[in-house]
Order: C-alpha cells, then structure tokens, then sequence
C-alpha cells in the first residue's frame, strides 16, 4: 500500500483511563470489527485481561479510515497495557510507531504513569496527540485537567480534544487530527527488507507468531528469512495483519505493521527486538534493539503435591514461550521439598503468572513470599547473586550486601504530601525532587529499595492517600544496604521457605510482628507449635500457637445444623492450602504474611 497513507499509533494512558475502550469505539467506527463481534476491550483476548480489565499483552490492529477529506488511510493501532511491570511493553510497541494518543481520564487528573508513558513517547520521538476521556461523567473536570496536560506538553489547553470513548463523542475529531499530525513512516520501501520484532507469542497449532513492523523493503509469502541476532534461517509460511483475527496476504511493506509464520516452534529463535531481514539480498545492517527485560522480583513456586512438579514444570515452560520475562530455575526447600524459583517483572507479573497456573493448567501450588535479587560480596573477594533469602550466606563470610533501588513518582493531590513523605521515610526512601503539576497536584520523588515496594508499599501508599495516590518507578541501580536474614522456627525446626532479608535496624520489630501474623495464620494442631524469629542464633521474638480443642463444632452454641456444616466446610477449604512442614500443617497464607507488617 502506499506509504504516504500509512499512520502508526499507540493509545498510552495511566491504568483504566480508557485506553481499550477508546480502541473498542475506533474498531467499531471504522467497521473494522461488525457489531456482532463487538464486546467490551475487544483487544483484551487474553481470559485474564477481561476478568480484571487490564491490557497485558499488546495488540497490533489494522484499520482502515477514511478522512474527511475523501482520502482512505491505513492506520495501525497498537493498544498497550498501563501497568508499571510491563513498561517494557509500552516502549517496544512505541518504538514500532510514528505517533501516540495520550489519553487522560478527565475524572482524575494526570497520574504517574500518564508522566511515565508520555516521557516514553518523547524519548521515542512521536507526536503526541492529547485527549481528555470520560467527558460523559459527571464528576469530569477537563478545564483544570486541560491545565495538567497543557504544561505537560506545552501545547494550548483549548486545543486539546475533549472526548468520551464510551459515548464516542469526540473521537472522529481525534482520527482526523491524527491524520494529519502523526507522519507517515519514513522508511525506504525500496530498501534491503528489515523489520523489527516487537513482540512473538507461540501458538500451538502455528507454532512462533512474530509481530513485526516493517522498517525498509519488503517481506513476501515464501521468502527465505533470517533473524540477524539469532542467526536463525526459515521460510515464511504465512504474512500477514491483524483485523484483530490474523488475515494472511501476500506480503508486508515499509511501514505496515503485521505478523510472520515460519513454522518455527522455539520463540527463542525469533526473539523480540531481533531485526528480520531476507536470506539473500539481505540488509547488513541490524535495527537498533530493546534493553532486554530482568525478572526484579523472585518467589518460590511449590507443588502442593510433589507430584505435580513435572507438571509445573511443562506448565512453565509452555508460559515462557510467550513471556520472555519469565524466568526459572528448580529450587529445592527443605520445608516445600521440589519446586521453581521463579522471576518476575514485579508483584502484578507474579499474581498473573501464578493464576495462569493454577487456572489453565489446573496445579495447586504454595507460593513463597516475593522478594527481590540480592548482590553480595564475600569477605573473600566473590560475587555472589541472591535470588532466595535461604541462599543468603553466613554473615562472617559477608563483606557487602547490594540491593535493587528504583526512583519513584508519586502523584497526589497536596494535602497528602505530609504522609506519603511519612511514608517514604518509614521504607527508607530518600527525598529525591518536589514539584506542582497545577495549584494542587504534585509530584514527590524518591528514591527507595525494591524491596520496601514489593512488601507493601503501594497498597500503604493507596490506603493513606484514600486511593488518590499514583505511583511509578524505574530501577536505577544497586545500592549497599546493612541487611541481615530473619529466620522462622516452626516447632524447633528453621523453615527456609519463610526466611527473609531485612534492613538490620527494622529487624527486630520485624520478627516480633512476624511471629505475631504468624501465630494467628497457623491453624491448630495436635500438640503446641512454637514460633520463633531469629537472626542468626539469636531469637528475636517468640509466640504459640495453642494445641487444638477435638471438636471443631464444640463451639457453635445450640445444634445449629447449617452453621455446622458452614464451619466444616470452612476448615476444609482452609485444608486445601495446606502444606506439611515438618510436623506442622502451613496454610498458604502463613507465607505471604510478610506482605502485611506494614
Ligand atoms: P484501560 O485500562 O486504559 O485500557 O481502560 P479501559 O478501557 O479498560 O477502561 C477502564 C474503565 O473506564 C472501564 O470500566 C470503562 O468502561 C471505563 N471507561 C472508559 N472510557 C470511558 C468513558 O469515556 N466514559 C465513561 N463513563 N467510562 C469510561
Ligand atoms: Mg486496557
């Protein structure tokens, strides 16, 4: 097709801002997808994504608009998720783009990953075309969020459009502004073929989908290929665009944004950020690259019954085929006996992660409470990394222990300045800039370990500013940290699977609340479980959970049948998360209790 047609765009916004139902009212207005096939975020295939109503993967869909001016424009749309963890998505589907459409819930306001994907698209050189969303609600504000936007862009705040991707008010002016302000691809059609991979996903029938941009040249149906990082070599099987559904053509041209079939069944042969070019007559030269993605937070994943790990382990296989972040090695507990220590993006990554497990490849598992990777030096000179706090090594032997630290942006209104900035000093942030987005928004950074958000950072965060809050961050580095490691005693008996490390001077009060959830998560059993918290050999707190009365139901005044069987069905649903740890039966929960010191 002809180039100069060709408009490529994301929709970048915060998280609900309205990013997938904006796409849903574009598909719907160019006809793209029949009102038949029409559903709410019909972009959001993925079961996951609908039940909680997050974009997780991107999608890449061609629509065809015709303009006011009679001209038809082939538009490529490439819908993108919000959240934090996967900015890494956000800035390779920017990177196959000339332009984006930020959109701002005119309800709330610029929030931090407005700031954080915005910063994204700058850096990536588009032209940005604002929008206010949401103008059908009540509760809409565009005059002062125009305010917010304007001084983020410097653009005019009357000039911003003003739109409601429910009603679709507004949103054919957005099209024809797109038209003409985003460029059309500036590639050289005439070119050796080069094409970027942004994103691969493994279809059990097809084998490996690359979702590619087409920079320079031309890709056809049956042309030899090669990845040129990969050295792979393969034919193309299929070519094609999405409509959402796959449509086969013949072939791709600069500037058109599609997918590849080779019949390939590794996706590590055709690697996203990898440049694809053809066997002969190849381009010599590669496309710049991603920064490839490291897993930040780590936890251990365990069948509930040891059976399952060869299971768990072709389940996660399967899942890396189409989540490159995803890593894992085989981790052996004494407490949970054969299991994966797996690495994720960050805590959303490992939720979704975890329930893709249990829901589609039906595994029941135990979870250990995240953390995130350590560097250590020995008093020897070695470098170790610690991705499990039971690997910790003995304190004599530790010259310097280094920690992941990110800077973050949180968005608020003023009033909440004074306890967020509380909050930051309790998680050993430290102040990092201050400044007001209009009269009363600000935005606070700070710098602060990983490993303070990944306890509970962002939902202390939420709760103190009553949800008004946003928060983002980007790792900046190792810092050196005093940190020792707190072990748990259930019985006499060290679990590793509880071990945690913590700063040195919170250690302490740690422990003691520590035991404390954990005194009141441990069911009741046979005889009394000790539960103490140590560091080293010396034990820092210590609780009991009280051997059980026999009759469960002994408590339940007067013959209550169905009160009866509501508790007995409640003990054994509780049952079903259990784990024997020694002689102690350990609910699921008891793990992730750290989550809640606070
Ligand atoms: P995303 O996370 O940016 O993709 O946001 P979604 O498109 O999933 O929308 C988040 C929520 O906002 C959903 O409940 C939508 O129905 C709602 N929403 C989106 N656009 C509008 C709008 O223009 N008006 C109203 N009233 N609600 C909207
Ligand atoms: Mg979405």
């Amino acid at each position: 097709s002809d180039q100069s047609l060709i408009r490529n765009f994301s929709i970048i916004a915060h998280i609900d801002h309205g990013k997938s139902t904006l796409a849903d009212r574009i598909l719907e207005m160019t006809h793209t997808v029949d009102a038949r096939g029409m559903r709410d975020q019909v972009l959001d295939s993925m079961e996951l994504e609908r039940e909680r109503g997050i974009t997780i993967k991107a999608q890449a869909v061609r629509v065809a608009y015709t303009a006011k001016d009679g001209i038809t424009y082939q538009l490529h749309l490439i819908d993108t998720p919000g959240h934090v963890d996967f900015t890494y998505e956000v800035s390779r589907s920017l990177a196959a783009c000339e332009g984006a459409l930020l959109v701002v819930d005119a309800s709330q306001g610029v929030e931090a990953q407005t700031l954080a994907n915005t910063y994204l698209a700058v850096e990536a050189g588009l032209e940005i075309i604002p929008c206010l969303n949401k103008l059908d609600l009540p509760g809409a504000e565009p005059e002062r969020v125009a305010g917010e936007v304007a001084d983020l862009l410097g653009e005019d705040p009357d000039a911003i459009k003003r739109i409601s991707g429910k009603t679709g008010m507004g949103v054919e002016e957005v099209l024809e502004e797109l038209v003409l302000r985003v460029p059309p691809p500036s590639g050289d059609p005439d070119g050796a073929p080069r094409a970027v991979i942004f994103d691969s996903e493994f279809d059990q029938y097809r084998g490996v989908v690359a979702y590619i941009r087409m920079v320079d040249g031309t890709l056809k149906k049956g042309d030899a290929i090669r990845a040129m990082a990969a050295q792979t070599e393969a034919d193309i099987d299929e070519i094609g665009f999405f409509t959402p559904k796959m449509t086969a053509t013949d072939k791709l041209t600069a500037g058109e944004v599609g997918y590849v079939i080779t019949g390939l069944k590794d996706v590590t042969l055709l690697r996203v950020g990898d440049t694809l070019t053809t066997k002969h007559h190849g381009a010599t030269e590669a496309l710049p690259g991603y920064k490839e993605v490291q897993p930040m937070v780590f936890c251990g994943l365990f069948p509930i019954d040891g059976d399952d790990y060869p299971d768990l382990r072709d389940a996660l296989e399967k899942l890396t085929l189409n989540d490159a972040a995803l890593d894992w090695q085989p981790e052996t507990s004494d407490a949970l006996g054969f299991g994966f220590r797996v690495g994720f993006l960050g805590l959303l990554h490992m939720d979704i992660v975890r329930e893709r497990l249990e829901r589609e490849y039906n595994l029941e598992l135990i979870g250990t409470m995240p953390s995130v990777g350590f560097e250590v030096t020995l008093t020897n000179g070695e470098e170790l990394e610690v991705h499990n706090p039971s690997d910790f090594p003995d304190p004599q032997r530790v010259a310097e222990v280094r920690e992941p630290f990110v800077r973050a942006q949180m968005l608020m209104p003023k009033e909440y300045v004074g306890t967020v900035m509380e909050l930051c000093q309790e998680k050993r942030g430290e102040h990092a800039g201050m400044h007001y987005l209009s009269a009363d928004r600000v935005n606070l950074e700070y710098d602060l370990p990983l490993s303070e958000i990944v306890m509970d950072f962002f939902d202390q965060l939420k709760s103190r500013t009553r949800g008004y809050a946003s928060l983002d961050y980007e790792i900046t580095g190792m810092r050196a940290s005093n940190l020792v490691r707190l072990d748990v005693l259930l019985g006499g008996d060290a679990v590793d699977a509880l071990s945690m490390l913590v700063h040195k001077d919170k250690a302490y009060a740690f422990g003691r609340t520590l035991a404390e959830k954990l005194q009141k998560k441990i069911p009741r059993q046979q005889y009394d479980v000790p539960i103490q918290a140590a560091i080293g050999s010396n034990v820092v707190a210590r609780e009991t959970v009280k051997a059980f009365r026999k009759d469960v139901t002994a408590k339940c005044y007067g013959g209550d049948i169905s009160r009866k069987r509501k508790l007995l069905e409640r003990q054994k649903e509780g049952k079903k998360r259990m784990k024997q740890v020694g002689r102690v039966e350990v609910p699921q929960e008891a793990f992730l209790a750290v989550l809640e010191l606070g």
